[in-house]
């Protein structure tokens, strides 16, 4: 059996397995998708010590400093069911049962999206998904938020700093973001709100130049031009396989403590599948160190 398997090749997985292979104990990393997220982001400013990197890039990067260590490395695998018994088991998909004295669960999250035309198509062009990311990238241009939920909101606040102008776009009848919230964001000068918006489609020549939108209450089709659309309308973390498993959060994150244990002795948690307040590569990275630590501890007291 491995001393430590870690399900999610990101950069938690990745921080993860590093730091228990380091440990000279017997290392796997399972992962769908070696790179995770970072794979469908073009340019990274934030990874603190490296000012400008593509993600593609990094998560070559990823895998050449896990291929320096004794890791088993089962990329393009997913698994589907995790049982304590004697041992942790974990199932793949392809039917195969790993075996581990500990596990780090590491598979990360998926923003929802609009599902609109033009989202596909302009992604990394002009619709971003992270405002702590790409944020910067709309300096004085105008831009939109989809979602009136508190990410939307916070979204809208933070990128009201930095862009010309913010138009929120929310489907329902009336914003669903805290109050304080909400009452912050009508204070902003270079802020719109549109309630009942539906999205029809984000339109684009290279970039995006506007986007159309269903007014739902009188059924008229409005366009407005912009540069950039932020979708916040949910990050949903990849853990509907550990259903009536270990404990999660209302949103489906796992729940974890100081040192990544998560509510079954044994199995670990780092990154965006967790309850971490932010998702970031940097976070992330820690996390999966965080979690490797926490399972080492745990394997030298049992
Ligand atoms: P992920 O990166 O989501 O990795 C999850 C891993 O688990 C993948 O390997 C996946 O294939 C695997 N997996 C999932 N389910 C299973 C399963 N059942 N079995 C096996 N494997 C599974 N952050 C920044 O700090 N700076 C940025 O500039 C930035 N830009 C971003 C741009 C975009 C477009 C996106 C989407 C995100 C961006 N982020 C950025 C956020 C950052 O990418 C994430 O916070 C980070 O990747 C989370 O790492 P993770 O390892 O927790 O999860």
């Amino acid at each position: 059996p491995f001393d430590v398997l870690v399900i999610g090749g990101g950069p938690a997985g990745a921080s993860a397995a590093i730091y228990a292979a380091r440990k000279g104990i017997r290392t796997g990393i399972v992962a769908e998708r070696f790179g995770g997220q970072i794979l469908d982001t073009l340019s990274i400013e934030n990874f603190i010590s490296v000012k400008e990197t593509q993600g593609p890039k990094l998560a070559q990067a990823l895998e050449e400093h896990v291929k320096e260590y004794d890791i088993d490395v089962m990329d393009l695998q997913r698994a589907k069911r995790l049982e304590k018994k004697d041992l942790i088991e974990v199932e793949l998909e392809n039917g195969a049962v790993l075996k581990s004295k500990s596990v780090i669960i590491s598979t990360g999250a998926r923003w929802r999206n609009v599902n609109v035309p033009g989202e596909e198509e302009f992604k990394n062009k002009g619709v971003a998904y992270c405002p702590h990311c790409d944020g910067p990238l709309y300096e004085g241009k105008d831009v939109a938020v989809i979602g009136g939920g508190n990410s939307g909101v916070e979204a809208a606040i933070d990128l009201a700093g930095i862009a010309k102008h913010v138009t929120v776009l929310e489907f329902a009848s009336e914003l669903k973001a805290d109050q304080v919230l909400q009452e912050r964001l009508y204070s902003l000068p270079n802020v719109t709100v549109l309630t009942n918006a539906a999205t029809k489609e984000i339109t684009g020549t290279d970039n995006v130049n506007g986007l159309t939108y269903t007014d739902r209450e009188t059924g008229e089709e409005h366009h407005i031009e912009l540069e950039g659309v932020f979708v916040q309308i949910g990050l949903v973390p990849n853990t509907e396989w550990l259903e009536g498993t270990l404990e999660r959060n209302k949103f489906g994150e796992i729940i974890v403590d100081k040192q990544g244990a998560t509510s079954i002795p044994g199995v670990f948690a780092a990154g965006d599948c967790t309850d971490s307040a932010y998702n970031q590569i940097v976070i992330s990275m820690g996390s999966g160190a965080t979690a490797a630590l926490g399972a080492f501890d745990y394997l030298i007291r049992n």
